[in-house]
């Protein structure tokens, strides 16, 4: 579920949650609040077994969240150090806290990204963006520059907005990245499959040549 946090700012958050109402029509959106302790539908999203993660920029207020639903100040412990992708030393810790009710929530402050796959559905909610591919004039169309792009006459008439546009973009940006560090992670199975079999050959090789 997509949750907007600091609502009781008024004004420009309500129309925050009023875009995204609209833009995600078949996902629950709720505006919440940490500060006033308005966190609408969250606990019923908790029940005893189900188990939660926030994720969100930092400063958006997931630590807050967290407090509010269990209720207090909870105290980070334990931190394991672990590589980023730019092999640098990251310090984040990771942690199962556990609800009154019974929920878990799977506290990780250094979560950057969700992971998105080709498979995860996203699709789904970029329903409409999607079904002007098959109405572009080119079936390989790249949707830039292309005449009878249906996305860009779309674009141009209003009737796809741009952040949406920019959203699906982003969207398949980061389905791409996940790919790639994916298939990265194959290579080097591979690499390591080969090798394994390299060194075993030399050895064979060795004692019959014994
Ligand atoms: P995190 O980085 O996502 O864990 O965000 P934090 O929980 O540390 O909150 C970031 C800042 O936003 C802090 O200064 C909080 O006090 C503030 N904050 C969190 N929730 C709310 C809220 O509902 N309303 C307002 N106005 N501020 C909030
Ligand atoms: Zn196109």
């Amino acid at each position: 579920m997509i949750l907007l946090n600091k609502i009781e700012t008024g004004g420009e958050a309500e129309n925050y949650l009023a875009e995204l109402k609209s833009r995600f029509p078949s996902l629950p959106v709720a505006g919440v609040s940490a500060l006033t302790g308005q966190l609408g539908p969250i606990r019923d999203f908790m029940k005893a077994g189900t188990t939660v993660t926030f994720v969100g920029s930092s400063g958006v207020g997931k630590s807050s969240l967290i407090n509010a639903v269990l209720g207090r100040q909870h105290m980070h412990t334990g931190e394991i150090r672990e590589d980023d992708s730019k092999g640098r030393h990251t310090t984040t810790h990771r942690e199962l806290i556990f609800t009154a009710d019974g929920a878990a929530i799977i506290d990780t402050p250094g979560l950057r990204s969700v992971g998105l796959t080709e498979d995860s559905q996203m699709g789904e909610w970029f329903s409409d963006v999607e079904n002007l591919f098959s109405q572009c004039k080119f079936a390989d169309c790249s949707h830039n520059t292309e005449p009878g792009c249906a996305v860009q006459n779309a674009l141009a008439l209003g009737r796809l907005d741009i952040s949406k546009w920019e959203n699906y973009l982003q969207m398949q940006k980061e389905i791409r990245f996940e790919k790639r560090k994916s298939d990265k992670a194959l290579q080097s199975e591979e690499k390591k499959k080969w090798a394994k079999i390299g060194q075993t050959f030399k050895k064979i090789k060795k004692e019959r040549e014994r």
